[in-house]
């Protein structure tokens, strides 16, 4: 998507070989026109396969998730990040590790908002090793849910989430794919 493409390159900062900052206008500031045209976007890729709902991981997917679902007349589930494990028969948990701060938390979602009929499209702001991905889907497939795909902002394809997740034949469609990175400078890959 060139727009996000443009715009990583105007406002987005490479802290070096690993991790892109983009908090003026996704995940700390957030631009709501370029948030919609996302929308827009995955909502036409992923049009006509029975989805259902629309989930994201709490909280810097929110913004072009609730877009997604909003384009495609559909509920948002936000899974939450908990500290610890709760015993608690009305949640689905599992732990997952963060890629940008190397600690874990525990995936949550009330049993209230899915169920074995649903058909459920990931949304992400970054793939990076495809943990938090993975971890969407473990906590998704424990309710018996399907999942359609997964849709992501950015993919830094020279880190190993993007084979993970293709090699399960998931359906991933990454708006801007960054094939190498250092300080100071962005490549893409189409
Ligand atoms: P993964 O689980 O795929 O390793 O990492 C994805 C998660 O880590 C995303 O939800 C995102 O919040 C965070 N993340 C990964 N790489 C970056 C990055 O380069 N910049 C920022 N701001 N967040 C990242």
């Amino acid at each position: 998507m060139k727009e996000l493409q443009d715009r990583i390159l105007k406002d987005g900062v490479a802290m070096n070989e690993d991790i892109l900052k983009v908090d003026s206008f996704i995940n700390h500031q957030v631009d709501p026109e370029l948030m919609l045209h996302i929308g827009q976007e995955f909502a036409a890729h992923f049009k006509d396969q029975g989805i259902t709902k629309i989930a994201t991981i709490e909280s810097s997917g929110i913004a072009p998730a609730l877009m997604t679902a909003q384009c495609m007349g559909l509920p948002l589930i936000i899974l939450k990040k908990q500290p610890s494990k709760v015993l608690n028969d009305n949640l689905y948990q599992t732990e997952v590790t963060s890629f940008t701060k190397g600690t874990s938390y525990e995936l949550t979602l009330s049993s209230k908002f899915i169920s074995e009929n649903d058909h459920v499209l990931i949304i992400d702001d970054f793939l990076a090793n495809g943990e938090a991905a993975t971890g969407a889907m473990r906590l998704l497939r424990k309710a018996h849910a399907t999942i359609a795909g997964i849709g992501i902002l950015i993919e830094k394809s020279f880190q190993p989430g993007h084979e993970k997740l293709i090699s399960q034949g998931l359906d991933v469609y990454s708006l801007a794919r960054i094939g190498h990175m250092e300080a100071g400078r962005i490549e893409f890959i189409e």
